[in-house]
């Protein structure tokens, strides 16, 4: 049972169920009599966790064999990186949906002729933009399909006329994915899927190589596909951690299972923010995000933004504080936050209004 309803962005909540089998396997690694952090990654032991954690990618977003999962250091971050050095030769077009994606786009611009084909920072990413239309001439369209800091969902598959490359880092695994349509399907670990420290790239083979730039070893996705993420160390305790959040999500049913529930949570916190008086989400409600829900103080309510923040961290939230850039409340409810967290949340939501509404 966890003593606190944890609602980080990221690192966040994971499953006790993890969590149990990571202390395990710190006491003693599959019968090795040392911790797993102390094991050669070339063991045979270490190497059923490679492939074990593989597989269980594979299965659970239903990979096809034309792509390979790979699990690399450097966070999202670098894989921005990583993205232009691997697929820009002429031209890439950015989908502006965040500084996420604003991020990822400014490492592309350092690398070549990359260029936002449409922005929501008009008005503070609150919406996905629209109406756009996708030119036939570029190298690759990037998309952030979650806005962690917005709550703002690409919540489905786009059809795209040119190679498709995703930040999924905080909605991965949270409902299922046609990975066929992407080119590259990339995120830090730490949203959704384990710890901070590993992060996963979901790469079309048949797509890498085709740039005619020297890409460094280390940022060639190939040396990884042909290392099977093991070209150097791998962070070992990482992938043990995601190994076992993914085990944990297999046996709860997968992500068909995980995104009835998820899609329940947030049905939950979004009625109460539509209903309580003194809230008011930010985000436009057609492109609400499972993952992040934002929320500020009503218009006349706004006074009481402090308060509300004390009275929720007495009844055991923690991390319900917005982005800097937003403000006001974000409670972000990953698949391994359970609904009793939300439950509890909206309690405090209604409790609160019944005294100062
Ligand atoms: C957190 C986040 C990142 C940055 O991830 P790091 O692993 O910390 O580099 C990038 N994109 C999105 C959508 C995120 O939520």
């Amino acid at each position: 049972m966890k003593k606190v309803h944890n609602f980080n962005a990221g690192p966040c909540v994971l499953p006790d169920q993890a969590i149990q089998k990571s202390i395990e396997a710190l006491k003693d690694f599959a019968g090795t009599g040392m911790a797993v952090i102390e094991v050669s990654h070339r063991s045979k032991e270490w190497g059923e966790v490679m492939d074990e954690c593989r597989s269980l990618w594979k299965e659970l977003l239903n990979i096809p064999d034309t792509h390979e999962v790979l699990f690399l250091g450097g966070g999202a971050s670098l894989q921005f990186l990583y993205v232009a050095m691997n697929f820009l030769e002429k031209k890439a077009a950015y989908l502006e949906t965040g500084v996420w994606a604003k991020k990822a786009l400014k490492e592309a611009k350092g690398i070549g002729d990359a260029y936002a084909l449409a922005s929501s920072a008009d008005k503070t990413y609150s919406y996905i933009p629209k109406g756009y239309v996708i030119p036939e001439d570029i190298d690759y369209f990037h998309i952030t399909t979650n806005n962690t800091i917005y709550g703002t969902e690409i919540r489905y598959d786009m059809d795209c006329p040119v190679p498709l490359i995703a930040d999924m880092s905080s909605d991965i695994m949270s409902r299922p994915v046609d990975v066929s349509k992407y080119v590259l399907i990339y995120g830090g670990a730490q949203k959704n899927v384990g710890p901070a420290g590993v992060t996963f790239a979901i790469v079309r083979k048949d797509a890498l190589g085709k740039v005619s730039r020297y890409i460094p070893t280390m940022l060639d996705y190939r040396t990884h596909v042909d290392g099977a993420s093991m070209f150097n160390t791998p962070p070992v305790f990482s992938i043990f951690v995601m190994n076992e959040t993914l085990k944990w999500l297999k046996g709860i049913g997968g992500v068909e299972a995980i995104n009835k529930i998820n899609v329940g949570k947030a049905e939950l916190l979004y009625n109460e923010i539509d209903r309580n008086p003194l809230f008011v989400g930010t985000a436009a409600k057609e492109d609400r995000s499972i993952m992040n829900v934002c929320f500020v103080m009503a218009p006349g309510y706004e006074a009481l933004q402090d308060e509300f923040m004390a009275y929720a961290k007495e009844h055991g939230m923690v991390g319900i504080k917005g982005h800097r850039s937003v403000g006001g409340f974000r409670a972000s409810i990953y698949n391994a936050c359970p609904v009793e967290s939300v439950e509890a949340l909206v309690s405090c939501m209604q409790e609160f209004a019944a005294k100062k509404a």
